[in-house]
């Protein structure tokens, strides 16, 4: 078995620190996070390399420096409540919940939501709120959110996301077509989002009712 740890400290040296990552609560909370508790494990030997992985379903737990640059973006000062679109394996959902101070988390695939449910109250996590529905209509029970993640394409913002999204608040998500998107950072300002693109990336598609056109 591989020293965790020791692969944990040089991801984030090699795939992190050197790419520009320089939020420290962010560096610090990657290494903390044992990532191989939400790998499977036929791929656990994997859990540290710079690509995406499968989580079953076809579906993948993004690359760690897309993890931490969506992080960072989100600028956490620890008093936030997040919706997350795409729970998958619960890093992500893992990380938020340590810098923030709760997340509702949405996953439409009910065997990964099962099984990240298990994984994340393993850790012991309390302020993570789990759903099995479709997220890119958000969750109107517990809006507005001060901030929205989203972990999967869609063609645009969805409009209940960017209704549920508090003023002053801010979204990170992947916008494009099925196959190439552009990370987008948007600020609600004066109930108008104000979008920043931070260049190409490759997601998984958001199924839905707001979700990808096929
Ligand atoms: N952050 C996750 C990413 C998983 S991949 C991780 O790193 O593990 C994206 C996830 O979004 C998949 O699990 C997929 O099932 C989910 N997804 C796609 N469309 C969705 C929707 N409309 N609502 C909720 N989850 C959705």
């Amino acid at each position: 078995m591989s020293d965790f740890k020791k692969l944990r400290n040089e991801m984030v040296e090699t795939q992190i620190i050197t790419r520009g990552i320089s939020d420290k609560k962010v560096i610090n909370i990657l290494r903390k996070i044992p990532r191989e508790k939400f790998i499977d494990k036929k791929f656990i030997e994997e859990a540290y390399d710079d690509h995406p992985i499968p989580i079953g379903e076809n579906q993948t737990i993004s690359q760690p420096y897309i993890v931490a640059l969506m992080t960072e973006l989100l600028r956490l000062k620890g008093n936030e409540k997040i919706l997350e679109i795409g729970t998958g394996s619960g890093y992500q959902t893992a990380i938020l919940a340590e810098l923030s101070k709760e997340v509702y988390s949405i996953e439409r695939i009910s065997s990964l939501y099962e099984k990240t449910k298990k994984t994340l109250q393993e850790l012991g996590y309390k302020n993570i709120f789990l759903f099995n529905s479709d997220g890119s209509e958000g969750l109107k029970d517990f809006a507005p959110y001060d901030r929205i993640i989203v972990t999967a394409a869609g063609n645009e913002i969805p409009q209940p996301l960017e209704e549920q999204l508090a003023e002053n608040g801010r979204i990170v998500m992947p916008v494009g077509d099925r196959f190439m998107q552009n990370l987008i950072m948007a600020d609600k300002i004066n109930n108008k989002l104000h979008i920043i693109n931070y260049g190409a990336v490759t997601f998984v598609p958001l199924i839905g009712k707001h979700g990808i056109s096929i």
